[in-house]
């Protein structure tokens, strides 16, 4: 298999996209990309430097300040996301990030520079990338997009246990709250608002296991991989 293709993968928060795509990516030997830890990143710069997120002049002007790259962690086996050369893997997943993330990904100069790294980290293929306006943005000609939902309910359990697991408390009324609040902003924001490409295939993972959507998302990838 020498084609590399790109996959976008778009949907609502804790509805199992960054788990696959993770997955995914290492089965087909690609990169992946957590869109979403981007813009973690920019709003946790912004709240540990006491920049007003309303302030928009402000925050344009905080922008080039912000470098983000991720890198491999062998021993963990797992993508970190680095702030200006520190690792931040843990800190941008806080609630309180998550509380104030999709407003600062609202703002128009923020998605710009965003969008411009995401397509750079594509441009020579072999990518897996997951967020919100991958397949209708950032690669609107990626070879295979899909588009992930689940229920509240799930999503919720996914959202408590993946922080629980990285040692963080939150009741299941916060993270729904959170979860509703982001999914309103982001479905209705101007620019870029989350919504599912014409082209994208829709996965509801409320009822199939992780396993089940690697392979039906790998198996969908081979076939195009095989067909180009
Ligand atoms: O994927 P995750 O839930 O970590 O993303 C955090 C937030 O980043 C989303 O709620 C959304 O506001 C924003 N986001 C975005 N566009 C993307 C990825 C994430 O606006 N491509």
């Amino acid at each position: 298999m020498n084609t590399k293709i790109n996959i976008a993968i778009d949907g609502y928060s804790a509805t199992g996209k960054s788990s696959t795509a993770k997955r995914v990516a290492k089965k087909l030997g690609y990169l992946y990309v957590d869109s979403g830890a981007m813009y973690r990143a920019v709003t946790f710069y912004l709240l540990e430097n006491g920049v007003d997120i309303h302030d928009v002049a402000k925050v344009v002007e905080a922008l080039p300040k912000i470098i983000i790259d991720f890198r491999y962690d062998h021993a963990e086996q797992r993508m970190h996301t680095f702030l200006n050369g520190e690792d931040v893997e843990d800190d941008i997943r806080q609630l309180h990030v998550s509380q104030w993330v999709s407003e600062v990904s609202a703002i128009s100069e923020v998605r710009k520079v965003m969008v411009q790294q995401q397509q750079a980290l594509g441009k020579n293929k072999g990518v897996v990338m997951d967020g919100r306006d991958i397949g209708t943005v950032v690669f609107p000609e990626a070879e295979l997009k899909f588009f992930m939902t689940a229920n509240y309910d799930i999503r919720t359990v996914r959202r408590k246990k993946e922080l629980l697991e990285k040692g963080k408390e939150a009741s299941e009324r916060e993270i729904l709250e959170n979860l509703k609040k982001r999914d309103h902003i982001d479905s209705t924001r101007e620019d870029s608002p989350l919504t599912k490409a014409a082209d994208a295939i829709e996965i509801d993972t409320s009822n199939i296991t992780l396993e089940d959507q690697v392979n039906l998302i790998y198996d969908y990838a081979m076939r195009k991989t095989n067909s180009i």
